[in-house]
């Protein structure tokens, strides 16, 4: 079986990896390593298939993309995202400037996440977000004063913890009853009642978030079910749902997992909650990785080969502060060359950064026949790549382009190692 997942706007041409029509080698050369490269068409297609579900073949919409941009926040995808129609779910104050300066709309903004601060509700109360996605009674409580203090209402949903096994690693499973997200199943009710006194909060929707990188649809039909339930037992009390938020999660492949396709997804959800009978509430999705995760690659050097005694490394120019997820979460990216090399034999290398941490890979036991100056694409990086990067070992952060047809644009230059400490100062003598 293949290791290599099956990709859109990027494939071999004469022997070589390329990013739609641009051999990687070229942009390698144009903009050196490491480097992030995404695929314009890849990005639009996988929008395009939320929209498929989205929009009804009568040009009726029944549900919208909220792009959770935390898992690739540049401005050149932010504002991609936005010319399609997307609206967007932030985290902070950080990605909500972010999207109005990639000409994002606040009224379609969702803000999400379990710690915003006062100066964070101010900033989204002012811009004039779509929702707040609240968590606990004190967040609740702190919002309801600072929309007092601005003479405002607060748009506000409370996330539902609906206590199902969303079947993926535990770092990013949400949705069960030790997770830290979430308002526990039980305590939703009586939590709305307490929304409903608050007079500067009005209560606008219901959400949830069960994990991420989920690959079976099975534990969404059965958060959606338990949600479901939760708006019927609300109306009976006289609290009004108008949208259900179902929160984002869908996998991609990675190697050989077998998500649902997007448009399949979300005509299944979107068909279910219309057989329930809810088919008045507007629907909004969050999706992350399924829409930028295979839409992306990063592009590295080989440094070195490393025969050891048990192990041979290949030293690579990218390294965990470019890309944590095999460091965080041993997470699995197809590495593959970006040309073949007739000169070297097929070794077992684990694929290693400079780091000084023995954490620091990027892939084990892969059989590469490759020698030094030889470029690698690790492939399906474009989602929690760039945006979970650092610059530990003061090693300045990547790169980025995106290829659109025959053309490549930088959307980020590489940092320059000044940046790196311009803010700091050494005490005064
Ligand atoms: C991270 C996150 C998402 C997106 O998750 P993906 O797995 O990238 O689709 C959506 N909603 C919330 C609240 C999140 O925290």
């Amino acid at each position: 079986m293949s290791l290599i997942p099956s990709l859109n706007g990027f494939c071999i041409k004469d022997q070589e990896w390329h990013a739609e029509n641009v051999p990687l080698s070229a942009i390698a050369q144009k903009f050196g390593t490491p480097t992030y490269v995404y695929s314009k068409q890849a990005l639009s297609d996988a929008f395009n298939s939320y929209e498929a579900a989205c929009v009804r073949p009568n040009g009726e919409r029944r549900a919208r993309v909220h792009y959770a941009m935390k898992a690739n926040s540049n401005l050149a995808i932010l504002n991609l995202f936005a010319k399609l129609g997307a609206g967007f779910d932030i985290v902070s104050a950080g990605e909500l400037a972010r999207v109005l300066a990639a000409g994002g709309s606040a009224n379609k903004v969702v803000f999400s996440g379990v710690g915003k601060s006062t100066e964070e509700m101010t900033a989204a109360l002012k811009a004039g977000v779509k929702c707040f996605n609240l968590e606990s009674i004190p967040e609740l409580t702190r919002l309801n004063s600072v929309a007092g203090s601005l003479g405002v209402k607060a748009p506000i949903s409370l996330r539902v913890n609906p206590d199902v096994d969303p079947k993926t690693h535990p770092y990013i499973s949400t949705g069960l009853k030790g997770n830290k997200f979430g308002i526990a199943y039980d305590d939703v009710i009586k939590t709305y009642q307490e929304a409903a006194k608050m007079p500067h909060c009005q209560i606008v929707g219901i959400d949830c978030h069960i994990g991420s990188q989920i690959t079976e649809i099975s534990p969404y039909m059965d958060a959606l079910d338990r949600v479901l339930d939760l708006i019927k037992q609300l109306d009976a009390c006289g609290i009004k749902i108008h949208h259900l938020d179902i929160g984002g999660g869908l996998g991609i492949s990675y190697t050989n997992e077998t998500p649902p396709a997007i448009t399949e997804f979300a005509n299944t959800l979107l068909n279910h909650i219309e057989s329930k009978g809810f088919g008045h509430l507007e629907v909004l999705f969050e999706p992350g990785r399924s829409l930028v995760g295979n839409a992306g690659l990063l592009l590295t050097t080989i440094e070195y080969l490393k025969p050891g005694e048990t192990k041979n490394f290949c030293i690579v120019d990218a390294a965990m502060n470019d890309l944590m997820r095999p460091a965080m979460y041993e997470a699995f990216h197809a590495i593959v060359p970006v040309k073949s090399n007739s000169n070297a034999p097929a070794v077992t290398y684990d694929i290693v950064g400079p780091i000084c941490e023995s954490g620091d890979w990027l892939g084990r036991d892969r059989s590469l026949a490759v020698e030094p100056g030889d470029q690698l694409a690790i492939l399906s990086a474009g989602a929690y790549g760039f945006t979970m990067s650092s610059n530990y070992n003061t090693r300045g952060r990547a790169a980025e382009v995106m290829v659109d047809g025959s053309q490549v644009h930088l959307i980020r230059a590489r940092e320059t190692i000044e940046s790196l400490f311009a803010n700091e100062k050494v005490l005064p003598d």
